[in-house]
């Protein structure tokens, strides 16, 4: 498989994935099972953030432990679908920095249409974590990406659930220098650029606005 993309098949997060797509889910559960996912996507994200031993006192002696170092992950929401994923990382990585990028999808041209950008100020010496779920036709990870290099983060690394083989391959014919993670990689799109199998309009299942 393409080094740059990471299929992340923890078994939590596999059964956790296969509850979202089944369209009997309810609103709630799939909000719920969301953020336990994107709890498990973070953990396996963060894997390689750098650390330094710091020297501390237990009760009962001094010791150098490793703590994190540099500066505080940024991550970035692409609305608003992205909100679901923010959300659990949060839970894990609670002092990150946040920022939102509004991109929605034209019906017609499936291209995206910025619509909102609010991004911490100084971003130079930080890792970026872009989270959206679905990479489907990838022109909105692709504008997103665009746009966030202009703020020139340390790193980027784009976070999803699920990603269709058409938008990893534009992806990184675009951006080859950005990984993706993903907990699925679907067989294909429709012709509205929706997955295939998939789990619906991701936005729609978490907020009920079907
Ligand atoms: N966005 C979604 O929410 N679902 C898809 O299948 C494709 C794009």
């Amino acid at each position: 498989m393409n080094k740059q993309v990471t299929q992340i098949e923890h078994p939590l997060i596999q059964h956790k994935l296969t509850l979202m797509r089944q369209k009997d889910t309810s609103t709630a559960k799939f909000r719920q099972l969301l953020e336990e996912i994107s709890l498990l996507l973070a953990y396996e994200v963060t894997r390689e953030l750098p650390m330094e031993k710091v020297l501390i006192e237990t009760p009962f002696a001094s010791m150098e432990a490793p703590m994190l170092t540099g500066k505080k992950l940024v991550l970035i929401s692409i609305m608003r679908a992205g909100q679901g994923i923010l959300d659990g990382m949060l839970k894990l990585i609670p002092s990150a920095r946040v920022g939102h990028i509004g991109l929605y999808r034209d019906p017609r041209m499936l291209m995206p249409v910025e619509y909102y950008f609010k991004v911490p100020k100084d971003v130079s010496e930080r890792e970026m974590l872009i989270v959206d779920p679905m990479i489907a036709t990838g022109n909105t990870a692709i504008a997103a990406v665009h746009r966030l290099k202009e703020t020139r983060p340390q790193s980027i690394k784009f976070v999803c659930l699920l990603a269709a083989p058409e938008g990893i391959k534009s992806f990184h014919q675009e951006h080859p220098d950005v990984p993706i993670f993903t907990a699925a990689i679907d067989d294909k799109l429709d012709e509205h650029g929706y997955i295939l199998p998939g789990l619906g309009d991701a936005g729609d299942r978490m907020f009920g606005t079907q």
